[in-house]
């Protein structure tokens, strides 16, 4: 089964054109690793699949489960079963953590036409997933990610993720400020939620992460395209010989 599906993708930002011709596939199953240096277009990518106004496709076709995912609008997709990780990084001061995950479950369960879950019922749901992130049930009770650490927020997501169980959860590491501990979690988090009916697109310039997500595909992003696709070992060709060397020899066919 064919989760996602981009061809030729264009996109600019600020008139600036920043994705060049974006080729991708992604099966049931499969967790992708896209890498690249900074600047390469990686946040860019995610934010087009998620549908951020500010970023406008140009050309090119996008499929999500068959249908054409640019047509549809951000929230449109979430409930379609995309997920980007760090999507909510808000702090909501009022609204507790609980509430927010509930409306969230209760948004999607409604999006399918079904009821909504009992309080309790939700409760017990939500505790077997904070088993996945390894958080207290304290942390329920807590405002929306206000005054949580980079770790926690992070582990948040994985818990929205863990709940809402998407077809295809997009991971945007930029700037990366997780400790291993974190690290682990969040990955453990990933590599727990795998499954073949769901896929995976880590994206990232840390080979480390790839330490305990093993992705079936590692791609090389370069000036806003996959210039490269390879297994599990290109990542580490990349922080063996450096981004330059392979991107060199991509170019030139070797
Ligand atoms: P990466 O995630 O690989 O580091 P980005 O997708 O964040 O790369 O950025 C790709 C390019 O797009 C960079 O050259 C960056 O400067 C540019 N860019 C990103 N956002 C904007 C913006 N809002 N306005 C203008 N240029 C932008
Ligand atoms: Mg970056
Ligand atoms: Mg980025």
């Amino acid at each position: 089964e064919v989760i996602l599906s981009v061809r030729d993708l264009t996109a600019n930002v600020d008139g600036t054109q920043i994705l060049k011709g974006l080729n991708l596939e992604i099966k049931a199953g499969e967790i992708h690793a896209v890498m690249g240096q900074n600047g390469s277009g990686k946040s860019t990518f995610s934010k087009v699949l998620a549908g951020h106004p500010a970023y406008e496709v140009t050309g090119g076709e996008v499929t999500f489960l068959g249908q054409n995912l640019l047509e549809l609008e951000p929230n449109e997709r979430a409930i379609a079963g995309i997920f980007l990780a760090f999507q909510y990084p808000l702090e909501i001061p009022g609204l507790t953590n609980l509430d927010f995950l509930r409306a969230a479950y209760n948004a999607r369960l409604k999006s399918q036409g079904k009821e909504e879950i009992d309080a309790f019922d939700f409760d017990d749901l939500i505790r077997d997933k904070l088993d996945v992130v390894k958080m207290k049930p304290e942390f329920l009770e807590r405002s929306v990610n206000e005054g949580f650490s980079g770790g926690e927020k992070k582990r948040n997501e994985i818990l929205q993720m863990a709940l809402l169980e998407p077809k295809l959860a997009i991971l945007d590491e930029t700037d990366s400020g997780l400790d291993i501990d974190a690290l682990r979690i969040v990955a453990g988090g990933v590599n727990q939620l795998a499954n073949a009916d769901n896929s995976m697109l880590v994206i990232t310039h840390y080979q480390r992460l790839l330490d305990y997500i093993v992705p079936d595909f590692v791609h090389v992003m370069q000036a806003g395209q996959i210039i490269k696709t390879g297994s599990k070992e290109l990542a580490l060709e990349l922080e063996e010989k450096g981004y330059d060397e392979v991107i060199e020899a991509a170019k030139v066919g070797v």
